[in-house]
């Protein structure tokens, strides 16, 4: 029984049995407003290299009332498991399916969405990985691409946008038709539609004769909040960068950019319309780097629909490479495009995808990037840290390896060898050593197909004049988790070694060598004979990915100077590199707080601040001595209070603060500051207590016990949108109480009638790292219960709820060994079993990271 699955062998028999031409699609969409079900007919025209054979198409519906082949009608029964079976082939076949298809409210196929400030119906689709099948009959992987044209019947008055430009529609009365023009050849995941009564604003790309039409759209009640011109200006310095860098016009005949609701990822890249998750149009005051994440994830898409979209991968097992490329882009664009906002984006791509994909790449579950994905349950697992992130930090290296010219040349060469066309890693590569003459395949085998992170050390001896009489870069093979697929290996490493110097209280770079590291040790006469600097630092300008360990003066010096680099990247670096030591216990949370104290100060860059009060907060809850918790957030609560207290009026540093207050505030000064905030008793100076910040003081209210049921409903009442129905469940499921617990928890695991978004928001409410014990006893319920989750819910919500309900706050022994009790008898699916075996992980670093915390305190008392 394949139920929803497909495998990579099934996708391959028939992509060679098939040739799809086209596709008609009529959907009739005029009951939205009421739900349910819609109508939808699919006339798919296809040739098959043996005539006579089988195949199937790839169907998810409640029924199915209709399905002729070759003028033939085949019985209705042909529809089972997801598929429906076509028998009897001939060279040139034409099917036709109508079939009663489902809305949903997962955000998954065509979502359904209904915004309480207007009572209005918002559609959407979303269709990556399989999702199609929810909406139309269709042959559903990468590689049978077609030509679709979509006729859609709708609501009056409503706007309808897909991958071609929308027409104006037909007809009278209640409804009205849009025919849409064929698309060219495109994958069937990223075709998309996109209806209701929307808000959109235009302008158009120009570039010589070229002119692509731009929309931006949302919901009539986002619109107030909507930046366009910002919106476009990214968007067209976009265009600029990639149509130059890939010597390939845009390729689709507009451009539409929609934000739409309970969207479950950031973006997706449906060619010529990109959908995003529509926090993304600001209500309230969020600081730069949300402007920045925003502009990353424009890029991003934009970036798809070259690669990607104009050439797509043949199976899911490059998906990491198709990712990787659009989240190496949005960096390197970022970076250089002239007018750009954030040019220091690699010092973002440092601090949050080096973070995630070192935090990745440790745990049991870490695969080579090119891993193995022999059917759609494994690519769903795998959107993770590696396929995107170790992707691109490994493309990054690859571009420093062959040079960043001869890299965008042969991009630009595969760009034009396969446009419309289906590929593999090893066109790229191809290309690219055809650019750069250099032999890709030793580079490919040590990176691609091996997993884990290499360690380089510095090994240094110095003179007693302080000249360094000899230097060599120490490459340790990765530390591998039990069970981790691949071999741990050394790896050639292009790097940079930077030396810095400490001047009138700043550290600054005075000297920068490039080099090849190869093997165990490479020595490094290029810096041998000068004088020692203060911070010699591996992998400056991060061009490689692997953990970097200081020298013993660097480590001191960066301790206590961290602050001091004037460059926002080495300080990043070394932040991330205090992280990284912190999680593996080999620096103790208290030291870790320490820092942190010392080194924000002087932090300008806004998203490293935010990271590191993310993770200061998190190795306060997981990674310190329970007897030493209390104490630790004390001072980092205080910490808060003060420089909320002290920042800049309105400034970026200051809103930071105030939701790191909000995050931790404990004493009854410090809920009494945020409870006069939200009345308005106390006013700081700049600080804008807006809707998002208002919800952020009443969660900590509510979980401490200080915000009642009333007080929920009164802020739900001045917020009657769809956000706020979000954080008012999260505000009712935080409060520390065992009947509000017993609740939430109900509405999650016993029913399946929460949208994404609210079930979402009501498992952040309920996880509360100050109610342990109240949630102690759930530990029992959640492996009773995960495994059901698993086999009756959508892949999305059962991913929020094995990931999000996991004991994980339960840092002991006792949940190690209920977990392993659950895994030996449970008999779990391999991506069920995954996501459990990497929450598990999580537990026993907490542990290990606890002993390193203890032993540092009792150390400090002179046990
Ligand atoms: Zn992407």
């Amino acid at each position: 029984m394949p139920g929803t699955n497909l495998t990579r062998e099934e996708a391959r028999t028939r992509a060679q049995l098939l040739h799809v031409d086209a596709y008609d699609i009529e959907l009739d969409l005029s009951s939205a407003r009421e739900g349910g079900t819609f109508r939808s007919t699919t006339v798919v025209r296809f040739t098959a290299s043996t005539p006579g054979a089988a195949t199937f198409i790839d169907l998810v519906a409640p029924g199915v009332s209709e399905i002729v082949l070759n003028g033939e009608t085949l019985p209705v029964a042909n529809f089972a498991d997801s598929r429906i079976t076509l028998p009897e082939l001939l060279d040139v076949n034409e099917l036709r399916v109508v079939a009663d298809c489902a809305y949903t409210n997962t955000g998954e196929g065509l979502h359904r969405f209904v915004d309480p400030v207007d009572g209005e119906t918002y559609l959407y689709t979303q269709f990556e990985v399989p999702d199609a099948r929810r909406v139309f009959a269709s042959f559903e992987q990468p590689d049978l691409k077609a030509s679709f044209t979509f006729t859609v019947t709708a609501p009056n008055g409503w706007v309808v946008v897909s991958n071609s430009p929308t027409p104006t529609p037909e007809g009278e009365g209640d409804t009205r038709v849009w025919k849409f023009e064929p698309t060219g050849r495109i994958s069937s995941y990223i075709t998309a539609l996109i209806a209701g009564p929307y808000v959109g604003v235009f302008d158009s790309y120009e570039n010589g004769s070229q002119k692509v039409p731009l929309g931006v759209y949302c919901r009539p009640s986002l619109r107030e909040f909507l930046d366009a011109d910002a919106v476009f200006e990214v968007t067209k310095q976009g265009f600029d960068y990639f149509q130059e860098k890939f010597d390939y016009a845009y390729p689709f005949p507009k451009y539409d950019q929609l934000f739409v609701p309970e969207f479950n990822a950031g973006a997706m890249e449906n060619a010529g319309a990109v959908t995003l998750r529509d926090q993304y149009v600001f209500r309230s005051k969020v600081t730069d780097a949300a402007y920045e994440a925003r502009a990353a994830t424009i890029l991003h898409e934009l970036a798809h629909m070259w690669f990607g979209d104009l050439v797509t991968m043949e199976w899911w097992n490059d998906l990491w490479l198709n990712e990787s490329f659009a989240t190496f882009a949005e960096a390197v664009c970022q970076a250089e495009a002239p007018g750009s906002k954030w040019p220091n984006s690699w010092t973002t791509f440092a601090n949050q995808m080096k973070t995630w994909a070192y935090r990745q790449d440790q745990l049991p579950s870490t695969h080579p990037i090119m891993a193995e994905i022999n059917d759609l349950e494994d690519v769903q697992v795998n959107f993770d840290g590696i396929t995107y992130a170790k992707g691109a930090s490994v493309l990054k290296q690859l571009v420093a390896y062959v040079g960043q010219d001869a890299f965008f040349q042969g991009v630009q060469a595969y760009f034009k060898r396969h446009a419309w066309g289906n590929t593999r890693l090893g066109d790229l590569l191809g290309a690219l050593e055809e650019a750069s003459g250099r032999d890709l395949k030793t580079w490919s085998k040590a990176w691609l197909e091996t997993a884990g992170i290499n360690i380089l050390r510095p090994e240094l001896t110095v003179a007693a004049d302080g000249t360094i009489e000899s230097l060599t870069v120490l490459q340790e093979a990765p530390a591998l988790p039990a069970g981790a697929k691949g071999e741990a290996v050394l790896r050639p490493h292009r790097i940079a070694i930077g030396a810095y110097e400490l001047q009138d209280g700043k550290l600054v770079r005075t000297e920068r060598i490039e080099l090849d590291v190869d093997g165990e040790r490479t020595r490094v006469p290029a810096l041998e004979g000068r004088k020692r600097p203060t911070v010699l630092l591996l992998n400056d300008d991060d061009l490689s990915y692997a953990k970097v360990r200081l020298d013993e003066a660097s480590l001191a010096a960066v301790t206590e100077h961290l602050g001091a680099f004037t460059d926002a990247l080495p300080r990043a670096l070394c932040w991330a590199s205090a992280w990284d030591m912190t999680r593996d216990g080999e620096l103790a949370t208290r030291d870790y707080l320490a820092l942190a104290l010392s080194g924000l100060t002087r932090e300008s860059d806004i998203g490293v601040v935010q990271s590191v009060q993310r993770q200061v907060k998190a190795a306060l809850d997981l990674y310190t001595d329970p007897a030493w918790r209390e104490e630790g957030l004390g001072r980092w609560a205080a910490a808060a209070e003060e420089r909320l207290r002290a920042a800049e009026p309105g400034s970026d540093h200051q809103l930071a603060w105030a939701r790191t207050l909000a995050s931790v505030a404990r004493t009854d000064t410090q809920l009494g500051l945020l409870a006069g905030l939200l009345d308005g008793s106390v006013e700081l100076k700049g600080l804008a207590v807006d809707t998002e910040l208002r919800w952020t003081l009443l969660a900590r209210l509510a979980a401490t016990g200080r915000a009642d049921d009333q007080a929920i409903a009164a802020e739900l009442d001045r917020d009657k949108t769809a956000a706020g129905e979000e954080h008012a469940a999260s505000c009712r499921a935080a409060r520390p109480t065992a009947e509000a617990k017993a609740e939430a928890w109900a509405s999650v695991v016993e029913s399946d009638k929460l949208t994404n978004y609210v079930q979402e928001a009501v498992i952040s409410g309920f996880v509360q790292s100050d109610q342990r014990e109240l949630l102690a006893p759930f530990t029992a319920k959640y492996f009773a219960a995960v495994k059901g989750i698993y086999e009756t819910r959508s892949h999305e919500i059962s991913q929020q709820i094995i990931g999000g309900l996991y004991p994980a706050l339960q840092v002991e022994q006792a949940t190690l060994d209920a977990t392993d009790a659950w895994l030996a008898s449970a008999e779990p699916a391999p991506a069920l079993r995954r996501q459990v075996v990497e929450a598990r992980a999580g537990v026993e670093r907490a542990l290990k990271a606890q002993t390193a915390d203890r032993a540092a305190g009792a150390r400090a008392l002179g046990h």
